[in-house]
């Protein structure tokens, strides 16, 4: 059975664009929470500029709060050496460094050419050198909104780099949905023939309802690393209710079904994303948390006496 290693990204990925700030009490108890629930990673929080995202401006205070449980790695998004110092001094157990592999997106979403952006993370890594391990997120790599495709070698070429550099991980970002199960498969063989070493997450949105199909595809190639994030919340700032991150539950649920062996415990996690709309005051698109799991009994109509009295 093939085991697989979830990351829950809800309180980073998920909460930062939210325009309702959640506060620092719920945070806390959301990641405590979830720490119970098998997960191999949750990536907490982000240093990043108080001013740039708001919401996430308690970094210091929900890292220096949330009760730590062996087993899981509590990871951080640094986006630069401020920011790094900044997660060194919180203890974050992994610096999560993110840039795109498109240009256009870059320069978009980073404000600067892909080049400064590698040039800042260099500094990181060589900055942490050693005492904390490093993944890159790399963003756009199934297609970018902007450029269109994004060609598998331009990937494998941004991967080499942070591979060159000693980063212990890299995640496959699809940051705004344009990935499709064949091309997922082909990208991720590539990529573990070319790296075996390196401990390589895939990222997927749902915002075209395929990210589910991806993380399959995935999974079916020996990718055992998955991000996602609660209830599926976290969209793209450009597309106000296209739906974002997979659901992690609904992936996990998938998964299990599938017979991959995910070590979460579903039972303890459902609950949790059903307290979400009310943290953030909406919907979430998550499905299985409304619908129940498959094997989720549910009672029989009452006119059932009456049908089955009369082929008694
Ligand atoms: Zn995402």
């Amino acid at each position: 059975m093939q085991r697989i290693f979830f990351n829950e990204v809800v309180t980073r990925d998920g909460f930062q664009i939210e325009p309702e700030f959640v506060p620092t009490d719920t945070k806390v108890e959301l990641v405590n929470a979830l720490s119970l629930c098998g997960y191999a990673k949750i990536e907490v929080t982000s240093f990043t500029s108080a001013k740039s995202i708001p919401m996430l401006r308690d970094a210091e205070e929900v890292m220096g709060r949330i009760q730590r449980v062996p087993g899981v790695e509590y990871t951080v998004l640094v986006p630069n050496v401020r920011g790094a110092e900044r997660a060194m001094e919180s203890k974050a157990d992994e610096f999560n460094l993110v840039m795109s592999t498109s240009e256009t997106h870059n320069l978009a979403n980073l404000r600067m050419p892909r080049e400064n952006s590698f040039a800042a993370l260099k500094d990181v890594v060589a900055m942490a050198a050693g005492a904390v391990p490093i993944n890159v997120s790399l963003s756009a790599c199934f297609g970018c909104p902007m450029e269109g495709v994004v060609p598998q070698e331009e990937v494998i070429a941004w991967a080499d780099r942070f591979a060159t550099l000693g980063v212990r991980g890299l995640t496959i970002c699809d940051t705004t949905g344009m990935a499709y199960p064949s091309q997922v498969s082909r990208l991720c063989e590539a990529l573990q023939t070319r790296f075996p070493g390196l401990q390589l997450t895939l990222h997927f949105h749902n915002t075209r309802g395929m990210g589910l199909a991806n993380v399959l595809a995935a999974a079916r190639q020996g990718v055992d690393r998955f991000d996602g994030s609660l209830g599926g919340l976290g969209g793209c700032p450009y597309a106000p209710g296209a739906s974002g991150n997979i659901c992690s539950e609904d992936a996990i649920h998938m998964l299990e079904a599938e017979g991959y062996q995910t070590g979460m415990e579903l039972a303890a996690l459902l609950p949790i994303a059903r307290q979400l709309p009310e943290i953030v005051g909406h919907q979430v698109p998550g499905q299985v948390a409304k619908a129940g799991r498959i094997l989720d009994l549910h009672p029989e109509p009452s006119f059932l006496l009456d049908v089955r009295s009369k082929f008694a």
